[in-house]
């Protein structure tokens, strides 16, 4: 396990606009995420989760404070790097899942690792091992427009996990499964943690932030608890 941690977030604010009209999504957020753990993000509608996880992979840029990510200042990275950084060490699952639909499921869970440079034969390989891990290797030849909402949805969670993704990001990635597929779903999740990733997962049901091993809750674009009795998962399960 490594010593520096995968995920640092260090006072970070997030403003949308100023003036009268400005939104403080974040304010003063501080979070580490080490290699081997999966961290949950709880809070109502609008309390910053997703700016949250938009600004730890790099896709939204922090107005105040650091984000670093494998001991890389994100924003001190020329934009080629930061986008070399995102292809190789994160992966991401959307709400919206953002799957390309002109290549079929295979291709679209392999591009991030052929855009990197590994050979075409390599990356449909763990294209085909990450399809295997979330049940749906019999639909890799599909386009997306062929698939059901939830094949769609462990399509977008295998291209997340693809290679040896270490930071993976995970906005409600269950929303449009049914409970057995969304447990499968947190399963490879899981693994995919134990097996050495920080993961970030922003979800709105407890029984799926028990996967976790600590909950943070945001209020209003701050951390309102990040460690205390009450945040574990298994204070969670017993409410
Ligand atoms: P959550 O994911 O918890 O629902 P968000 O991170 O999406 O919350 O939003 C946090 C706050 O920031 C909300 O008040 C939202 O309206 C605002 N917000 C998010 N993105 C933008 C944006 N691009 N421009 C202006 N306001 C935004
Ligand atoms: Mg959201």
């Amino acid at each position: 396990m490594s010593v520096r941690p995968t995920l640092v977030l260090d006072d970070v604010d997030r403003t949308h606009g100023s003036g009268e009209t400005a939104v403080h999504a974040l304010r003063g957020v501080s979070l580490t995420v080490s290699a081997g753990e999966l961290v949950a993000v709880m809070g109502p509608s609008g309390s910053g989760k997703s700016t949250l996880l938009n600004v730890a992979g790099g896709l939204d840029a922090p107005t105040g404070g650091k984000v670093l990510v494998d001991g890389h200042d994100l924003h001190a990275l020329t934009r080629p790097r930061l986008d070399a950084l995102r292809r190789r060490a994160m992966g991401f699952v959307f709400q919206d899942l953002n799957l390309i639909p002109s290549l079929t499921a295979i291709e679209n869970v392999s591009l991030p690792m052929e855009l990197d440079g590994v050979s075409l034969k390599r990356a449909r390989a763990a294209a085909r091992d990450a399809l295997g891990k979330v049940g749906i290797l019999e639909l890799a030849d599909r386009f997306p427009e062929h698939l059901s909402g939830g094949q769609q949805q462990r399509a977008a969670i295998a291209r997340a996990l693809v290679g040896e993704r270490r930071l993976v990001l995970a906005d409600e990635p269950t929303g449009a499964l049914d409970s057995t597929t969304g447990d499968a779903v947190l399963r490879t999740l899981r693994d995919q943690c134990d097996d050495g990733a920080a993961g970030l997962l922003v979800t709105h049901e407890s029984r799926h932030a028990a996967w976790a091993d600590r909950v943070i809750f945001l209020r209003d674009g701050v951390v309102v608890d990040a460690t205390g009795e009450a945040a574990t998962p298994e204070s969670l399960l017993e409410v």
